[in-house]
């Protein structure tokens, strides 16, 4: 018997495995190398208010340029990122970059502008780290909390520990806003909407590809805003691809709009550009 386990474990073992692992493996320790060796870029992509068209925020979303595999997604290196622990030091380079592009969009276009960063939740939960350092960096910039949003995602708030309530108060405290990211996608008990201090409701993608009139998604997305609404929030929707989308989007309310529509992320010097055409 114990042979024929052994026999059943490894014929889950299939070469297509093994190439995915070692494939992981590699990527991980190229990871390591990857910001001594200036390999991350950082894009940004527009934030629309939807009642006016104007550019009133940015996602900073991260770009790995491996050298020789060229791009690589981060919905395939930030889960190798939390695995291996690399992501803690990945997300400092990513507030540090949206700082010093925050400060110059602040200074140059428009005094309000926002960048927003996502965090993903061991980064968020890691326990002893604060944002304190985050708080005097920005001070040292002269820029106040407000210049920063917080993207974390719904199925934190259902983690009652003190680690998750502690970091939203920190956060608050220094004035930094939250969204949260991909919503109606996870584990979400609208209570916790009410519980905790949160600024924006980013409506997932999977809502707004089906958009027309009279659909469930419409149903739903009409519902979203209303209550978010009701409780102070306001509502950016993601993957924003077509016009009427955006018209849609408008009419049931919805605050903001992120999608090709609008732009794809941009380098940010590409973004400075558009952000300076537009004002
Ligand atoms: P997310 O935070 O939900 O970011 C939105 C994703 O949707 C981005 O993918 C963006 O390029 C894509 N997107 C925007 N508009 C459209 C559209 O109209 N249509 C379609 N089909 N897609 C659109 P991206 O840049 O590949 O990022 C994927 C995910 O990786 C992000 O999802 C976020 O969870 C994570 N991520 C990106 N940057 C960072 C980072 O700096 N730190 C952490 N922890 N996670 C990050
Ligand atoms: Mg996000
Ligand atoms: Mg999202
Ligand atoms: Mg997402």
């Amino acid at each position: 018997a114990a042979k024929g386990a052994g026999r059943n474990r490894f014929s889950y073992f299939t070469p297509a495995l093994q190439v995915a692992a070692l494939n992981r493996m590699r990527l991980t320790n190229d990871l390591r190398g990857a910001l001594k060796g200036n390999q991350f870029k950082l894009y940004f992509q527009p934030i629309v208010h939807l009642a006016t068209g104007r550019i009133h925020k940015a996602e900073a979303l991260i770009r790995w340029e491996h050298p020789q595999r060229g791009l690589v997604s981060p919905l395939e290196f930030i889960p190798l990122a939390e695995a291996s622990g690399l992501v803690v030091a990945i997300g400092e380079w990513v507030f540090h970059e949206s700082a010093r592009w925050v400060q110059h969009w602040r200074r140059e276009v428009d005094p309000d502008f926002q960048v927003s960063i996502n965090q993903s939740p061991l980064e968020f939960q890691r326990e002893g780290a604060s944002y304190a350092n985050w708080l005097r960096t920005l001070q040292q910039l002269g820029l106040p909390g407000q210049s920063l949003v917080v993207e974390i995602t719904e199925g934190l708030l259902l983690d009652a520990s003190s680690t998750v309530t502690d970091k939203l108060l920190q956060l608050r405290d220094a004035g930094i806003q939250v969204a949260l990211d991909d919503f109606g996608t996870g584990y979400s008990s609208l209570s916790y909407l009410k519980k905790f201090d949160i600024d924006y409701l980013k409506i997932d993608r999977s809502f707004t590809r089906n958009l027309a009139p009279e659909s469930s998604d419409m149903a739903l997305s009409d519902a979203i805003i209303v209550m978010a609404h009701k409780l102070d929030l306001k509502v950016i929707a993601e993957g924003v691809e077509t016009a009427e989308q955006r018209d849609l989007l408008a009419a049931a309310g919805c605050d903001y709009g992120q999608g090709y529509l609008f732009a794809r992320p941009l380098p940010a010097a590409d973004f400075d550009t558009l952000l300076k055409t537009q004002a």
